[in-house]
């Protein structure tokens, strides 16, 4: 179908279940990840998601929270695809889990620069892309992922829920003004999700979290690709917090 999408953070974990899905829609898919560790995952990654969707792929190394690299991945996405975007899915992150006075600044500024700042700048980096071709009949997405964390508060993840509650901000607002230009701007949410971020942790204490979940499991990388390709479908949603999380935050 001959359309193109950016996915920050897709080696591992929501992001690369996300990279798939966008293959199985038809989507040629760039896949950046930061890590030299991750490489040859997200190399891999590229190889099925060709082999399985028969759609092109493109592999950029780029940590997303500096500017300069964010446009240096934009960059190399146009060179590889056109000058035309039709989704952005912001999906890079990571945690602290630190109390907030024994933190340190360049803690919780990496955060903010990884979980917020980095979806600004791709937003506007990738927006002219967007605009040059979008309209009511040819609608582009951006999918902002953000967290349940950003819709409540958790203990020691001040920074997290900060940046997590301003991604949602920064859609609504974003949404509102480019509603008219047929681009539409979502937040997929997700609760507790079995990823290396929830491995982590400490899992007895996971476990006793997840036990609360009215659902009672923690849930799966495919729960969050099923949110992303509802939103990519629904043409008259945009705005709108979509939070697989079962049952554990109820709004
Ligand atoms: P993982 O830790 O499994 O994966 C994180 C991904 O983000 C990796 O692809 C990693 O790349 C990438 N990344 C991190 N920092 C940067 C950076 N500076 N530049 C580019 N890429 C970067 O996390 P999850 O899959 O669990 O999380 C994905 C998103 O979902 C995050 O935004 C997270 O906050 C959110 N989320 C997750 C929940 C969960 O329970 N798992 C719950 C709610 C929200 P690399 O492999 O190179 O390190």
């Amino acid at each position: 179908m001959n359309q193109n999408a950016i996915i920050t953070g897709g080696s591992r974990g929501i992001g690369r279940a996300l990279a798939l899905k966008l293959g199985e829609l038809g989507y040629n898919v760039v896949i950046n990840y930061r890590s030299d560790s991750s490489k040859a995952l997200s190399d891999e990654l590229a190889r099925e998601i060709e082999e399985k969707y028969h759609v092109q792929t493109l592999v950029v190394k780029a940590d997303v929270s500096s500017f300069e690299q964010c446009r240096h991945l934009v960059e190399e996405a146009v060179k590889r695809f056109g000058d035309k975007v039709d989704v952005l899915v912001n999906n890079a992150g990571i945690t602290n889990n630190c109390n907030f006075i024994d933190i340190k600044p360049e803690a919780y500024e990496k955060v903010i620069a990884t979980n917020l700042m980095s979806f600004l700048h791709m937003s506007h980096l990738v927006l002219p892309y967007m605009v040059n071709h979008s309209d009511k009949d040819h609608q582009c997405c951006i999918v902002n992922t953000s967290s349940v964390g950003g819709m409540t508060g958790v203990i020691n993840q001040a920074d997290y829920c900060a940046a997590k509650s301003g991604v949602i901000g920064l859609s609504r607002a974003l949404a509102l003004e480019f509603a008219k230009r047929g681009i539409r701007v979502n937040v997929i949410a997700p609760g507790m999700i079995m990823t290396d971020m929830l491995r982590g942790v400490n899992q007895d204490e996971l476990h006793a979290l997840a036990a609360t979940i009215p659902e009672g499991y923690i849930g799966d990388v495919e729960d969050i690709a099923g949110a992303l390709e509802y939103i990519l479908k629904a043409s008259y949603l945009t705005g709108q917090v979509i939070s697989p999380n079962g049952g554990f935050v109820l709004q």
